[in-house]
This record gives C-alpha cells, structure tokens and sequence, in this order.
C-alpha cells in the first residue's frame, strides 16, 4: 500500500425515499430557529411541502436561483438573511441553489441543510463559486452542509436533459478523483462505485424516468461523486468546464457530458491506472468511447457547437483552461488542449482522436460488477 492523506469531512446524510419527512428534525438538531429556505421556481412545489414541514422555523424564503451564483445576486440574498436574522440555511434544488445558500452561509454563522434535487454533488463539498467578471472558487468548512437529506423522490420529475447532464457531472467529479491530487484509496473506491452506479442507471432512464429504485441509484451515485469532489482536487475536465461555462455563459451539466469522453481519452497516457479503473467500473474496453456513447444513447449533448459555443472561441478556452490548470496528469499546453476542444466543438468520438492508445483495462472476475 502506497502512503496516503485522507482529509475525511464531517456531515450527516440521511438517505431514502420519503425521508424528507425528517427535515424538521434534522433542523432542530442543529438548533435552527429562523431559516431562510432557498429554492428556485422549479423546486417551488418542493420547497413549500418542506415549509410546511418546517413550519415556524421558516422566517424567509428566497426564490431567485442563477447558474454560477452572480456576485449581484449572492448580495441581494445575503441581505435579506441579514434582514431576517436568520440562523440557517434550507437550499431545495440543483447545484446553483445549493451555491446560493452556501454564498449566504460564507458571510453569516448560519448552517446549511441540503436537499439537493439533482445529481452535481454540491451539497457534499466546501467548495463555493461566485461569478462576477468570471467565475472564482474557493474552499471554507462554513459552506459544508452540516446535514444532507438525499430523497429520490424529489427527483423523479428532475428533467431528463437535467438528469443526463448533472448525472455526467456526477461522473466527471468521479474520474477526476480517481487521478486527482489527494486520490487515495477510500475516495477511489467510492469514485469507482460512483462510476459504476451512474453509467449503469442511466441507461435505464429510456425506460422510465420516474422509476424511483432508480432514481436512488443516480442519487446514491452522486452522493459518492460529490464526496469524492469534496476530498480529491480535480484537474483539466474541472477546469475546462469552469473556463466554459464561467467565460462563454454554458450550461454546467451540459459541458460536463460533451467534454468528459475527450477528457478521459486525454488522460488516459498519464494516469492508466486510473482510466482503467474507469473501464472496470462500467465493464469495457475504451471507457473514452464508452462515455461518449453513453452521453449519445441518453441524449445528453456531445457536441460543444450544439451548445452554442462559438467556435472563434475555442482559442481562448483553450488558453484560459490551460492557465488555470494546475494539475493534470497529462502535460497541459495549448495546442494539445485546442485539439481537445476541437474535437468536443465537432462532436468527435473521442477514440478518433486518440488510436494511439494500446492499453488493456485490467479486467474485472466474473460477477464481480454490482448495480447492473
Ligand atoms: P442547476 O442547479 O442550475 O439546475 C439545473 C436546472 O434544473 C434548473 O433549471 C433547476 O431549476 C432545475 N431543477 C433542479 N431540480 C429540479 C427538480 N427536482 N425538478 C425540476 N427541475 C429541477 O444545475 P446543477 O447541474 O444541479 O448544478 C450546476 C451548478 O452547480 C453549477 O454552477 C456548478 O458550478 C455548481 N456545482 C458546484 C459544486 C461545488 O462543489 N461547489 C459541485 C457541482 C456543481
């Protein structure tokens, strides 16, 4: 065994269907009297069932949600938490309101109590965005929940372009951990379960999206990835997704399924161990083409053109996700990460770009792959 640090984070998760239920109790265990409850106009419905639950202890809510949490936005809110007291923060909704509630939590002692109703994994992490000119992130203990309820039932009505989308985010914080800086072999294993979980639900989702043993599935999967996000450092994929969707204003989840396959194709000459682990997760050979294929048989986006990025832009992606990248187990330059970006504006599978690769992924026993 190699020598290892693992910085495991403090938190609470409770987990089922139904267990919304226990919100009230989750709220009262850290002492909550005056809660602001954040939710988007989608999560409304969601949201007013937990306000009824919370009953008095709601004193505000806040309903203006915005992708990468707006500089203007996070002060609006952090006033109106101001303005009501409040002790404590109830976020119902995907990654942006989650980001919401933690710009509030950055500036004011109140804890936060999850419920995320996508599958991004904010809710695991003391990772914070805030986006002016663009996008900056930082890490501070105060914006970890302190409790996460995980009820798949809140997301069977989850899109399922938004399904696909922060799904493929789930996995990308997965394969980014398995080679990131702090990898270590717990995080590794619940990245690679990850990984298995959520490529084998997906699919399922053709079938039908309301399934609520699946919608546990892709819930528990992203739990992993957003355990895994909270303790490994991530590298290019992170990095390109932030350039993208910070500097050229595209949607999160949707960068992550076109350029997670090429990502992985890239890294697979610097980090094989870790690409193969990928592979035996979802049980092929060329988990690169797998990923695309995956995001194509879903209808998840594979092309950065169909997002609408333009292309006379790839030149400064390439540049800024270059800068901004301070790890990666590939070298990072310009003209390797500009084809990158090509190949992903075009919609390439990625093995096109990348036939040089010989490996053979370490196979896996018989039996041995779960969730299927
Ligand atoms: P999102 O929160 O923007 O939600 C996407 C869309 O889904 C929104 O329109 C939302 O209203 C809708 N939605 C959410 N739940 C719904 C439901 N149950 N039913 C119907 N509609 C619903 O997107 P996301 O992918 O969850 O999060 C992306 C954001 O999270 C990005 O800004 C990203 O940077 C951030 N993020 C942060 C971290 C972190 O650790 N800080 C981790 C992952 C993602």
């Amino acid at each position: 065994m190699r020598p290892f640090t693992y910085n495991a984070l403090p938190g609470r998760i409770v987990f089922g269907a139904g267990r919304r239920s226990e919100i009230a109790s989750e709220a009262d265990a850290l002492g909550l009297r005056r809660v602001m409850v954040v939710a988007d106009e989608n999560a409304k419905a969601d949201a007013d069932e937990l306000v009824d639950l919370l009953d008095d202890r709601v004193v505000t809510r806040w309903h203006e949600v915005a992708q990468h949490v707006p500089t203007e936005l996070a002060d609006a809110a952090r006033q109106a938490a101001t303005d009501h007291e409040i002790d404590g923060i109830v976020t119902v909704g995907g990654g942006s309101t989650t980001g919401l509630g933690k710009a509030i939590a950055l500036v004011r002692d109140a804890p936060i109590v999850a419920v995320p109703t996508t599958y991004a994994g904010s809710e695991m992490t003391p990772i914070y965005g805030l986006t002016g000119e663009h996008k900056e992130t930082g890490r501070d203990l105060r914006v970890l929940p302190r409790a996460v309820v995980y009820d798949p039932e809140l997301t069977v009505d989850l899109p399922v372009a938004v399904t696909t989308t922060s799904a493929f985010n789930a996995i990308a914080h997965s394969v980014e951990a398995l080679y990131g800086p702090d990898a270590n072999p717990i995080t590794s294993l619940m990245a690679q379960d990850a990984i298995g979980v959520l490529t084998a639900a997906l699919p399922r989702l053709n079938a039908d999206p309301h399934d609520v043993d699946l919608r546990s599935d892709l819930l528990y999967g992203a739990y992993l990835a957003g355990a895994v996000l909270a303790a490994v450092g991530m590298a290019l994929h992170h990095k390109v997704c932030h350039v993208l969707g910070g500097s050229f204003g595209l949607v999160h989840g949707d960068v992550n399924a076109v350029v997670l396959p090429h990502v992985v194709a890239y890294n697979a000459k610097g980090a094989p161990e870790a690409i193969d682990r990928v592979g035996s997760a979802m049980d092929v050979a060329d988990p690169a083409a797998a990923l695309f294929d995956l995001a194509a048989a879903v209808g998840a986006p594979v092309s950065l053109e169909s997002l609408g990025m333009p292309h006379e832009g790839l030149d400064e992606a390439a540049r800024r996700a270059v800068s901004e990248t301070t790890f990666n187990p590939t070298t990072v330059d310009e003209p390797s990460i500009r084809r990158l970006l090509e190949a992903a504006w075009r919609g390439q599978r990625p093995w096109e770009q990348h036939k040089s690769s010989e490996r053979t992924p370490t196979p896996k026993p018989e039996g041995e792959r779960r969730h299927e």
